[in-house]
């Protein structure tokens, strides 16, 4: 049984009704157990951050800085106990846990960066009218509540805890159930750091714990990771307050291939969009949609390089995927096997679970996807692409747009024009060109549709957590 809740500077016991497994999902096996917090612990916790919130919010932006940059020194002194962790409880092979490692250790130098900026943004405004002067001051929001999914627990955290920090709020993190150990470490370092009691405050449960959270009347603000079911919710609640909220929600991503690309690095490229983090990526490329000119030599390709991928135990084996992070979600992806049997899909590569211990499927590529089929429309959460064929560059746009999700899209062509083109017409919050999933600290992250509300990353990232005052004074 693992003390998993960091309240007002102190670790706790969990007072709340449900047992959390944490799984190692290679195994399908529990390694580690947990309570949830209780209602009331959620309240004790929201208590902390507003407490702790005036003198927070008084530091320096330099002392906050400080902070920020010892969070980014002291996962790196963490570092293989994190990485493993992350193999052990998400099933990432190596490589992916040590880029999450990085991408969340660059988030806090990043923010660092940004907080020391801060001072010189409180600046005079110049006025048309004279006998006025008028200086801007950007604000912390205040109390903020953070909820995060499972599937880059570390990363997910680091996007939200480094911004909000640096802006001066005091925050309440509510990890995901299905990883609640690795989150931790921010409770952790917070201690080492000496952070002030109450600025961090980590309470772990389900929905309950997580509805508890979202409709605490004490939060200033609410920014949620997750799935659109769960994201609705949030943001009924935040209306019902009339709080602002920042949703980062799923996707349905579209692949774009133009026939004059190189057919061996298209297929890498397609490949690593849908088998990274064995698919469960709100970013998953997982509509290819592939120009007829190079379809027929395409994808047998890629069938190929789907089934060679190495599929196994990160912890025990040489891998490229490891398996589903949680039992539902295996079950989930193979809901989605059997409706494809069911809707008589062609199946060019896996369609089904692996027949071994452990919550693995095959990597999935189904052909000539009808547009009206539910794996062609819905966020799966898994391995498992489906490919298009087009004719005209209006007609690959129109199909990647006919979408309810705009998180992302990635465009292959040797046409630089052209992609840029394209990149410009596709309805989403973040565009590749000619690569896969880089995901830099200084751009957006977000997306249209249905793939949420405000963006994460760069100066909009700290914008979400500030709120501007202006100050006019009569100088007659
Ligand atoms: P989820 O919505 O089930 O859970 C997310 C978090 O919400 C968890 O911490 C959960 O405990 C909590 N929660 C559950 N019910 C709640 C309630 N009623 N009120 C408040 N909180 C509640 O999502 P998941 O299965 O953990 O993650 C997968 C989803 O997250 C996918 O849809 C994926 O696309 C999305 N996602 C989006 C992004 C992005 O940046 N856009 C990034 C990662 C994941």
């Amino acid at each position: 049984m693992t003390t998993s809740h960091y309240i007002a500077g102190r670790w706790v016991e969990g007072q709340g009704s449900d047992c959390i497994s944490v799984n190692d999902p290679a195994l399908g096996q529990p390694f580690a157990e947990l309570m949830a917090a209780s209602v009331e612990q959620v309240d004790q916790a929201v208590a902390a951050a507003r407490a702790a919130l005036p003198a927070w919010k008084s530091t320096s932006a330099s002392e906050r800085a400080a902070y920020l940059r010892g969070f980014a020194e002291q996962l790196g002194q963490r570092r293989e106990a994190l990485i493993t962790l992350q193999m052990r409880n998400n099933g990432k092979p190596r490589l992916e846990a040590e880029i999450d490692l990085d991408d969340a250790i660059a988030t806090f130098g990043y923010y660092a960066e940004l907080a020391e900026q801060l001072p010189a943004k409180n600046c005079d405004v110049p006025l048309a009218a004279p006998g006025f002067s008028a200086r801007t001051r950007l604000e912390p929001v205040g109390v903020v509540g953070l909820i995060v999914p499972w599937n880059f627990p570390l990363v997910t955290s680091a996007w939200k805890l480094a911004p909000a920090l640096a802006a001066g709020c005091t925050v309440v993190l509510k990890p995901s159930e299905v990883t609640p150990l690795i989150e931790q470490a921010y409770g952790q370092i917070a201690d080492a750091l000496g952070l002030p009691a109450g600025v961090l405050n980590i309470v772990n449960g389900k929905a309950e714990t997580g509805a508890a959270l979202s409709n605490h009347n004490g939060l200033d603000k609410l920014s949620f990771t997750g799935s659109n079911s769960v994201g609705s919710q949030v943001m009924r609640s935040a209306s019902a307050q009339c709080r602002p909220v920042t949703l980062e929600l799923g996707g349905k991503s579209a692949i774009v291939v133009f026939d004059d690309c190189d057919v061996d690095q298209a297929v890498e490229w397609i490949v690593a969009g849908i088998s990274w983090n064995a698919g469960q990526m709100c970013s998953a490329t997982s509509r290819l949609l592939v120009q007829d000119g190079i379809a027929d030599a395409l994808l047998p390709r890629l069938q190929a390089a789907l089934e060679n991928l190495r599929v196994g135990n990160p912890l025990t084996e040489e891998v490229d995927m490891g398996p589903l992070t949680s039992q539902a979600q295996w079950l989930k992806v193979a809901s989605y096997f059997a409706t494809a049997r069911e809707e008589g899909l062609q199946c060019l590569a896996g369609g089904k679970a692996l027949d071994r211990e452990g919550w693995f499927v095959s990597p999935t590529l189904y052909a000539d996807v009808p547009k009206d089929s539910r794996l062609w429309t819905e966020e799966i959460f898994g391995p498992v692409l489906c490919a298009r064929r087009f004719a005209t560059e209006e007609q690959a746009i129109a199909e990647a747009n006919d979408s309810r999700f705009g998180l992302v899209a990635t465009v292959c062509s040797a046409d630089l024009e052209r992609a840029e083109r394209v990149a410009d017409a596709l309805e989403v919050g973040h565009v590749w060109i000619n690569s896969v999933q880089a995901v830099f600290v200084e751009t957006s992250w977000g997306g249209t549709k249905g793939s949420g509300i405000g963006r994460e990353l760069g100066p909009w990232g700290l914008s979400g957590y500030q709120s501007v005052k202006h100050v006019t004074r009569c100088l007659g």
